[in-house]
């Protein structure tokens, strides 16, 4: 099946015997399933019979998305998480697990999977460096330098929007044992599955583009074969899963999102050819764009004419507080902290994403304190760009 048909049908339909079939997967809100004999859930447990025992450690609702999202992302197995971040927690620690305890990571990540890997790993002995993922000689020697037992990175970049060569770095993590952790929340596998491109693991916030109505926090982990099952295993001690409610709701979201990812694409590109001409902007940064710098890989990654919903661009001569005076002049699009959500979003990454990094070294990963970054939703093209344009009248 292609992704707008597995979209609305996988997953769901399950057969219970003795039932009708409900069109979608009910929420089941239980903590616990029993059988009629004490000898069903001994089985269940042993792993000898598949069934439900608890909901920690599995649920019908749970295991309905999480089919959903493995045939989206052509993967073995998915585990609906709690957040992005305990997705992002759960897949390092897991991969960590019998590696050499060192992550060798991007330059360019969202702020709170810095944090994650600083705050919360090294204090157990972890240690991590960081390379520009895109220049592929500089991953090459820090690979052989480092000898990392994870390499994490994400599909699109955020906010420059930079696209790294997932399958090259696949490649090279194989070649050393080393597990290509890849956080796909930005590009979606309707532009890329990476594990089809070699990594092992690939993750998402469900927060994001695949819930895609900005009611819900969550997070997906799409394993390879020799990764699913200790992400369960570890799943069902820890326990950072996803409700069945807020499993119910990513999947509702997923039934329409290829459709809305397709619009939301088309709105980006057309957001990032008006504003290439804007006089009161000075950058843009698109991955469509003849001037980006991933060019190559781009075309040889996504595919044709698709380039993700992400638009970042730079006011011209605008300080911070400039910036700050467009954010309150805009109507209709939110200034809001997320993205992916069918309303268009713009967000400020000095004060927002990239807030606690030191400003010289935003300054010199080319976040500048005039960039503005956009989600762009699923509007009318001309109510985005109007709003765009007053707003901009007066910076
Ligand atoms: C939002 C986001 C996360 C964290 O997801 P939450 O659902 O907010 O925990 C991780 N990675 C990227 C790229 C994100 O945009």
């Amino acid at each position: 099946m292609k992704i707008h048909s597995k979209a609305v049908h996988s997953g769901d339909r399950k057969r219970v015997a003795g039932t009708p079939i409900p069109v979608t997967t009910p929420i089941y809100a239980a903590a616990s399933f029993f059988y009629d004999e004490l000898e069903s859930i001994d089985k269940v447990f042993a792993k000898e019979m598949h069934g439900y025992a608890y909901s920690r450690y599995d649920n019908p609702t749970n295991a309905a998305l999480e089919e959903l999202v493995t045939h989206l992302e052509g993967a073995l197995g998915t585990l609906a998480t709690a957040s992005g971040m305990s997705a992002l927690q759960i897949a390092i620690t897991a991969a960590l697990a019998d590696r050499r305890k060192h992550v060798l990571a991007a330059n360019a990540l969202y702020g709170a999977t810095v944090k994650l890997l600083q705050q919360v790993f090294e204090p157990f002995g972890t240690t991590n460096a960081f390379v520009d993922i895109c220049d592929l000689d500089a991953v090459a020697k820090a690979i052989a330098a480092e000898k990392p037992g994870v390499i994490l990175m994400e599909t699109i970049s955020n906010p420059l929007l930079r696209i790294g060569q997932i399958d090259k770095i696949a490649a090279m993590a194989r070649e050393v044992g080393a597990c290509l952790i890849v956080d796909n929340t930005f590009a979606t596998p309707a532009l890329v599955r990476p594990i089809e491109l070699g990594a092992h693991i690939s993750l998402s916030s469900a927060t994001k583009f695949l819930s895609g109505h900005g009611d819900v926090i969550g997070g997906l982990v799409s394993c390879d074969e020799e990764h699913f099952e200790p992400v369960r295993a570890l799943s069902r001690i820890y326990g950072p899963i996803l409700g069945p409610f807020e499993c119910y709701l990513t999947m509702r979201g997923i039934k329409t999102f290829p459709l809305r990812f397709e619009r939301q694409n088309r709105n980006a590109a057309a957001v990032a050819a008006h504003l290439s001409h804007h006089p009161k902007v000075n950058s843009v940064y698109f991955p469509g764009l003849e001037n980006h710098p991933d060019r190559e890989t781009t075309s040889r990654l996504l595919p044709e004419g698709q380039f993700g919903a992400m638009v970042s661009f730079e006011i011209t001569g605008a300080d911070k507080a400039g910036v700050f005076a467009f954010f309150d002049r805009l109507k209709m699009i939110v200034p809001a902290t997320s993205l992916g959500d069918v309303h268009t979003i713009a967000l400020y990454p000095a004060i927002a994403s990239h807030r606690d990094i030191p400003p010289k070294q935003r300054a010199r990963l080319g976040i500048h304190d005039n960039l503005v970054r956009l989600s762009v939703g699923i509007e009318d093209i001309e109510d985005i760009l109007a709003d765009l344009d007053q707003a901009l009248a007066q910076s």
